[in-house]
């Protein structure tokens, strides 16, 4: 698995932003989308595609499509759902799967209430939403499910991680070294590319599961505490 953590001052700036107590939730929701969007851009840099060559108004250019079938995007319910907007911006001709998991307040165990995803994720890209990677155990899970249907790459897409949750997924899919190139797996069988692209890194969880600094319940702070 492999970590990015974008660096660049737009997204700093909007996340400071984000993480501001003060902001309200029209604020919040505009910053996430706009955050998003720009994630999503360094997370679709090693999308497929396929070249196509298109007539302008005096010759002939060389360029490239998206390679079908077209990506899926997995918000995870609920604060997932938060992102969509922003992704879909960048990828508006994408499928869009759900999962939804609780999260134990104890013992911060997840389980899964809703999966409407597609069975077979062969040859398809895809990308996960959930803005917080705090324990891990949600994004391990859900990366799991689209890596058993045999998705040719995940994407995590995560506002903020925690190093515990980014320590957690980097143990369950360690990568065989091949990047997910058939070519380069022995016996022609790869795992999938598998990595987190998130705006930082935080220093730790509390005794809550909370992201210290962070920036709270992301989910209360997208849609009210309901
Ligand atoms: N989920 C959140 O919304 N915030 C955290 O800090 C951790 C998990």
């Amino acid at each position: 698995m492999r970590t990015l953590v974008v660096d660049h001052p737009l997204v700093t700036h909007k996340l400071t932003a984000l993480r501001d107590a003060g902001s309200d939730t029209a604020t919040f929701r505009s910053l996430t989308a706009e955050l998003v969007t720009l994630l999503a851009y360094e997370a679709t840099r090693e999308m497929r595609v396929q070249p196509v060559s298109v007539t302008t108004p005096v010759g002939i250019a060389r360029g490239v499509k998206l390679a079908r079938p077209v990506p899926l995007i997995v918000p995870v319910l609920r604060a997932g759902i938060g992102m969509l907007d922003g992704m879909t911006r960048l990828l508006p001709m994408a499928d869009v799967g759900f999962v939804g998991l609780r999260r134990d307040e104890e013992s911060l165990i997840a389980s899964t209430y809703a999966d409407r995803l597609p069975t077979d994720l062969t040859n398809r890209d895809t990308f996960v939403l959930d803005p917080m990677l705090a324990t891990g155990g949600t994004l391990a899970t859900v990366i799991g499910m689209l890596v058993a249907r045999g998705a040719a790459s995940v994407t995590a897409i995560c506002l903020l991680a925690a190093p515990e949750g980014l320590r957690r997924v980097e143990e369950a899919f360690a990568t065989d070294g091949t990047g997910g190139d058939p070519d380069a797996a022995p016996g022609g069988s790869a795992a999938p590319w598998v990595r987190v692209v998130t705006a930082a890194v935080d220093e730790r969880l509390n005794e809550r599961g909370y992201i210290v600094p962070g920036l709270g319940d992301a989910g209360d702070r997208l849609f009210g505490r309901i």
